[in-house]
């Protein structure tokens, strides 16, 4: 995992915080389906919901950046859900070098 004190995990909170599609949702927990007490279908059928709310977030790739630096463990970030981003830093040990996406971005998402 990428330290916490990288200045980049801090552009892209601010990014994500400013431009996500959920951030004001009136319904929040849509991005973070029970884990507990649901149906495996029912999960996966949660997960779908959310992922479709991704679709067309602006910030969709810092999001899941963002996700996989920090080592977030809940809900679904950037249309993946916890599981899915486990098994990206399980096969691809490398995948917070996707912060890398973002070198040239600044906080408000404007190229630099
Ligand atoms: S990609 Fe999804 S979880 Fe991430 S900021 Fe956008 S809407 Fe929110």
């Amino acid at each position: 995992m990428t330290a916490p004190e990288d200045p980049r995990i801090g552009r892209l909170a601010v990014l994500v915080g400013e431009r996500g599609r959920c951030v004001g949702s009136a319904v929040p927990d849509a991005w973070f389906p029970p884990e507990a007490g649901l149906s495996e279908q029912a999960r996966a059928r949660a997960v779908v919901s959310a992922r479709a709310l991704c679709a067309g977030c602006p910030v969709i790739t810092a999001c899941l950046a963002l996700a996989l630096a920090t080592g977030e463990e809940h809900g679904v970030s950037g249309a993946n859900a916890a599981h899915e981003r486990a098994a990206m830093l399980r096969t691809e040990p490398t995948a917070t070098g996707q912060l890398t996406l973002w070198p040239a971005e600044d906080a408000t998402g404007h190229a630099a």
